[in-house]
């Protein structure tokens, strides 16, 4: 009774729930840098005003990562990528992040996006796939609601992106 307990325990997880947020203001429309949300290209509206190509679904990631790990990726790691080796592609600061992780599992990740503009819900599958596929998921795994939010904020007045991250993850201990 006793080591059936025991060895009960040994297989519960450490669950642990991550937060992050990240927002950038739109670039003005005669812009020519891409709008980039969750590593797609949106052609209905400018690029973002970022040093990197400032995609916020990435970001938030990151962020919630950090939350977790402790360890800073956007204003920690990303700054040398974009800064010294000239990276300005979210997806590497993601993969990044998701490498700190080490043993910890991503059970779940479940985003939603403010904005009025670009038009997202048809790609939202789109945007599920390619999320699960930068850190080695499954689509399942992946939930993302996109809202204007009645409009109520500069995000839902078209001025910008933001997006909030939950990430829950499981580390099995030994
Ligand atoms: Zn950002």
């Amino acid at each position: 009774m006793h080591s059936q307990s025991l060895s009960a325990s040994s297989m519960t997880p450490k669950i642990r729930v991550g937060i992050g947020q990240d927002s950038h203001r739109f670039l003005p429309a005669d812009s020519a840098k891409p709008c980039i949300i969750a590593g797609l290209i949106f052609n209905d509206c400018p690029g973002l005003s970022a040093d990197s190509d400032g995609d916020v679904v990435f970001h938030a990631i990151c962020n919630a990562i950090t939350s977790i790990t402790g360890v800073p990726i956007l204003g920690g790691m990303a700054i040398d990528l974009c800064h010294k080796d000239g990276i300005t592609d979210s997806q590497v600061y993601l993969e990044r992040a998701f490498a700190t992780l080490k043993n910890i599992r991503i059970e779940h990740l479940a985003l939603t996006i403010e904005a009025k503009r670009p038009r997202m819900q048809a790609r939202i599958e789109e945007m599920r796939e390619r999320v699960a596929s930068v850190l080695s998921l499954s689509v399942s795994q992946v939930g993302i609601t996109a809202t204007s939010g009645d409009g109520l904020t500069d995000f839902g007045c078209g001025d910008g992106l933001q997006c909030f991250c939950v990430l829950t993850t499981a580390e099995y201990l030994q």
